[in-house]
């Protein structure tokens, strides 16, 4: 099996079984679209303590917007809202790299399955998506950028 499949398999099988995937609650209850492709990720953090303690998200869309997202709670959930800023920094660089970067697996786990992504500027957007929602509701919630 070539690198491409398997990543391909994590995509999938996070787009088919999504983590963390449920109804969000609270008072910041973010929403973000990317229209180009018509994906939508409704999405709540609770932070307590500086730690992001709870996510919880739904949407609709494309494979890599919806994978993405359910890789990324698994990423963040648990984290100093700190590392959690750090880890999503380290995604976005990756996804602006147009395919030069290769990322560090140590931090961005499954996330380094969507490193391909970068080379299609179309679709850094769907993979962005719930990057970007996490960022908002965390910041909603208090969390220093
Ligand atoms: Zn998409």
């Amino acid at each position: 099996m070539d690198l491409d499949s398997l990543y391909q398999d994590v995509i999938l099988d996070h787009y088919k079984n999504p983590h963390h995937k449920g109804v969000p609650f609270g008072d910041f209850v973010v929403h973000h679209v990317n229209p180009s492709c018509g994906d939508e990720v409704t999405l709540s953090v609770t932070v307590k303590e500086n730690v992001i303690s709870e996510l919880v998200w739904s949407g609709v869309g494309c494979s890599i917007s919806q994978a993405s997202t359910s890789i990324m709670s698994d990423l963040v959930l648990g984290k100093t809202a700190d590392e959690a800023f750090s880890i999503l920094n380290q995604f976005t660089e990756l996804m602006q790299s147009k395919g030069s970067a290769v990322g560090d697996e140590a931090v961005l786990e499954d996330a380094i399955a969507l490193s391909g992504v970068s080379k299609f500027p179309a679709r850094v957007k769907c993979a962005l998506l719930g990057w970007m929602a996490f960022k908002d509701a965390a910041i909603q919630n208090g969390v220093q950028a």
